[in-house]
């Protein structure tokens, strides 16, 4: 897509602090930094969000996320990592080419995610997976 920077970043039409690529993935430096060591896996192909991506896409994007994480954690010691991946405005994607966040972690660095859990009752989970094993491809 020629309007999009990823897109631009895959062919390198701008610049960017490549990590490590293979046929269908690239890992690059996210140009905010959240910690030192704060990689982007993108597919190479075009795709918006995680609804676009076939099993052979999905599976290759987080055998990437693993073995750049692993690197992370060798290279930088954080004391944990944190994976993020938005879909869609509510979910906080701003750049609409796919891709997932690789993010090291330290006590108090300033990340936070709201987790506000409602702790329903058993029959409401059960519903809630019924809904979801009927939409299942
Ligand atoms: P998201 O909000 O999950 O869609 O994340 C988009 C991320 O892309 C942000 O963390 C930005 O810092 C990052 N980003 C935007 N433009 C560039 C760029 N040219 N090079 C590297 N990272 C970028
Ligand atoms: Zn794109």
């Amino acid at each position: 897509m020629s309007d999009c920077v990823f897109c631009s970043i895959v062919v390198g039409q701008i610049p960017s602090s490549k990590v490590y690529e293979d046929g269908l993935t690239l890992a690059f430096m996210d140009i905010g930094q959240v910690n030192p060591g704060h990689v982007l896996v993108a597919v190479k192909r075009h795709v918006e969000n995680i609804f676009g991506l076939d099993d052979r896409l999905a599976a290759a994007v987080f055998q990437t996320a693993a073995r750049v994480a692993r690197a992370v954690q060798k290279a930088y010691a954080p004391e944990g990592v944190t994976l993020y991946q938005a879909n869609g405005p509510a979910a906080g994607q701003t750049v609409y080419h796919f891709h997932l966040h690789i993010v090291p972690r330290y006590d108090q660095d300033g990340m936070h995610l709201a987790w506000p859990a409602k702790n329903p009752p058993r029959e409401q989970l059960e519903a809630n997976a019924a809904k979801l094993r009927a939409a299942l491809e």
